[in-house]
């Protein structure tokens, strides 16, 4: 399990019960690795750029809050996840709110590789909002990530895609189902119920903590077979110029919540709206 830094979670009076269910992040020295090695990638192939700046000054102190910067990624993903479980977890606990997790990739998403500046990542998160809002989510925390998907075999370039992860609150995953049924194309999606005893789990994934490329390969055997790998020194700098310009927080997206004091927090109206729906949705 990842070791808790002192004090630094110290608003959350629940942390220690909390960080007993952190599932296993990358540790701190693998995230500086990842951000010496996206660094190194910049530097011998992109142009300069005073964005890429700031990726070797962040620290502790002074965090650069980059949306591709490896050590900010992952101090907002454990704080996603405990954050996550100290609002939602006792909702579905105690009060036994119905909760669903799904994952789909966005239809006009699809970038062939050297297109990826097309992309408006901003656009992104209104899409999020926007289906979470058409889905009448009264709660849900969804994250954004960008992949490469390759072909090992193919002379074709590969394709970027944008996938979309969520946990939805006051939801049943036969709902969320419905919904996604009449909105994506079969195989580009999944939806199922969550417990809360996989909550730490779902929330982890809601962003990935490194660069993904999933590489296609046939097998001896004649079988198709798609392994996730890190994307290669060569295919960062394109994500990089992507994401790189943006901050954080448009890795994720917030429906029923917000940060408050380093923590989530239900908005008004939320926690009655949920208590409108549990008498139905009890299991
Ligand atoms: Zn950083």
């Amino acid at each position: 399990m990842t070791a808790k830094p002192t004090g630094m979670w110290d608003f959350l009076p629940e942390i220690d019960a909390l960080w007993s269910r952190l599932p296993a992040l990358e540790s701190r020295a693998e995230s500086h690795y990842r951000r010496r090695k996206l660094i190194d990638a910049l530097m011998y192939f992109a142009e300069p750029d005073p964005d890429w700046g700031k990726l070797g000054s962040c620290r502790n102190a002074s965090p650069c809050n980059s949306a591709i910067c490896p050590v900010c990624v992952r101090r907002m993903r454990s704080s996603l996840i405990l954050s996550g479980l100290a609002c939602i977890d006792p909702l579905m606990k105690e009060l036994q709110w119905e909760a669903a997790e799904f994952s789909v990739f966005l239809p006009d998403a699809h970038y062939r590789v050297g297109r990826l500046d097309r992309i408006d990542v901003s656009s992104i998160k209104a899409q999020l909002e926007c289906l979470l809002e058409l889905a009448g989510v009264p709660l849900g925390l969804v994250g954004a990530n960008i992949m490469l998907f390759d072909k090992r075999s193919s002379r074709k370039q590969g394709v970027w895609k944008v996938q979309v992860s969520g946990v939805l609150v006051g939801v049943s995953a036969s709902h969320i189902e419905s919904k996604f049924q009449a909105l994506f194309a079969p195989r580009t999606w999944t939806a199922g119920p969550l417990r809360s005893l996989d909550l730490a789990e779902a929330l982890g994934r809601l962003i990935k903590p490194g660069l993904t490329r999933f590489v296609t390969c046939i097998n001896r055997e004649g079988h198709r077979r798609v392994r996730e790998r890190q994307l290669q020194a060569a295919q960062i700098p394109e994500m990089a110029l992507c994401l790189g310009r943006y901050e954080l927080s448009v890795r994720y997206s917030l429906t029923g919540c917000r940060w408050h004091n380093g923590r989530l927090e239900l908005m008004p109206g939320v926690q009655d709206q949920l208590q409108n729906l549990a008498p139905t949705q009890i299991r």
